[in-house]
């Protein structure tokens, strides 16, 4: 089968042909029917290998965290062929302190997962370990469920995590509102009675935020006096700006990965009696909640056959994807 793989640090990932794999005990084998793409996919590969090396990474791996298929071959009971599910894109392995308070982001024992150091999902198969990675879809559609394991489940864990700050009346905003930002708008909208600001730089990612709920829309963050700012961008700028806009005992939650640095005295810079967070990922709850959710979700995808993923990649980075989460169809 081919499959989208990083093959060595520093390089394009690029499609190799590699061997249909198999269930072995304990697993299940997928057959992919979507693979949502992720803007951390565009990073992966330029992380030092010194990193990939701590994290135990194992080169060439195939790409793709948000994964959704039906099973193909099962060694697991309670799941059999033809089952549509999700798979959960932590590989918290449910036995540590983490996973057992909850925090299975945080579990020690998944710094490498489906698509992150192991094969994932932007091939026709992938192998999935353990009960606890794969989450029944009943009537979901698996081709378009993939984005709601990832872009879907974190963008979920990030405002589930600022709810206690958060007050009908106060304001939360977002900064970008791509994969993930556009998921957060519609959880505020679902799970709070606040007002919430979108920040973005591409006029039609808040266009599209606007129809999602947003009800303030903006390319730039002033004093805004917010209850919650949730970064989904984290640069030098977005991390000044997010900090600035809270009031105090406001909440600034860096989910983006953009590498920007969170700097200055610690009076002014930070918000008094507030908090500053920072997290990788959700945990498996979240995702079991994020699917009981979808029927009041949109989820915009837009579609490229496996062919055209290098073009899908492309629109991705150059903000082109007309406002929907890229998604490769086997
Ligand atoms: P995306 O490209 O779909 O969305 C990013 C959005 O930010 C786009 O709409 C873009 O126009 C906007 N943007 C870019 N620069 C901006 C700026 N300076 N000000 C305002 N808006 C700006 O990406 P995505 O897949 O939603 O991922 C968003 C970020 O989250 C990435 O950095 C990704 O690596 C990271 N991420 C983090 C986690 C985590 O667990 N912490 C998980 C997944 C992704
Ligand atoms: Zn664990």
């Amino acid at each position: 089968m081919r499959a989208f793989r990083i093959t060595e640090w520093g390089r394009p990932p690029q499609v190799a042909e590699v061997p249909r794999p198999s269930a072995g005990p304990g697993q299940v084998l997928v057959r992919v029917a979507g693979c949502g793409l992720c803007h951390t996919d565009v990073t992966l590969p330029h992380m030092p290998a010194a990193v990939g090396e701590r994290l135990g990474w194992q080169l060439p791996f195939t790409l793709g965290h948000e994964i959704a298929g039906w099973v193909a071959e099962s060694r697991v009971p309670g799941f059999a062929e033809g089952d549509a599910v999700a798979v959960v894109t932590q590989n918290s392995c449910g036995r540590c302190w983490h996973c057992l308070h909850g925090l299975d982001s945080s579990c020690p024992n998944a710094l490498a997962g489906r698509g992150y150091g192991r094969d994932g999902g932007l091939a026709p198969y992938v192998v999935v370990s353990g009960e606890r990675s794969l989450i029944r879809l009943d009537s979901l559609d698996p081709v378009t469920a993939g984005p709601l394991t990832d872009a879907g489940a974190t963008a979920y864990h990030a405002v589930r995590r600022v709810l206690p700050r958060v007050y009908p009346g106060g304001t939360v905003a977002v900064i970008g509102v791509g994969g993930l930002g556009s998921f957060a708008v519609q959880f505020l909208g679902l799970l709070t009675g606040c007002r919430v600001v979108a920040v973005d730089t591409n006029p039609l990612r808040l266009k599209v935020a606007a129809e999602l709920g947003a009800h303030d829309t903006a390319e730039s963050l002033g004093r805004l006096g917010a209850d919650a700012v949730l970064d989904f961008v984290g640069t030098d700028d977005t991390i000044a700006a997010g900090l600035r806009a809270l009031r105090a005992g406001g909440s600034y939650g860096l989910i983006g990965a953009a590498g920007g640095k969170l700097a200055g005295p610690w009076f002014g810079a930070l918000p008094k009696d507030g908090e500053v967070f920072t997290f990788q990922g959700s945990s498996v709850a979240d995702l079991h909640d994020v699917i009981a959710l979808a029927g009041s979700l949109r989820n915009d995808v837009r579609r490229f056959p496996f062919d055209d993923i290098e073009d899908a990649y492309a629109r991705l980075v150059a903000g082109s994807l007309d406002g929907g989460r890229g998604l490769i169809v086997f």
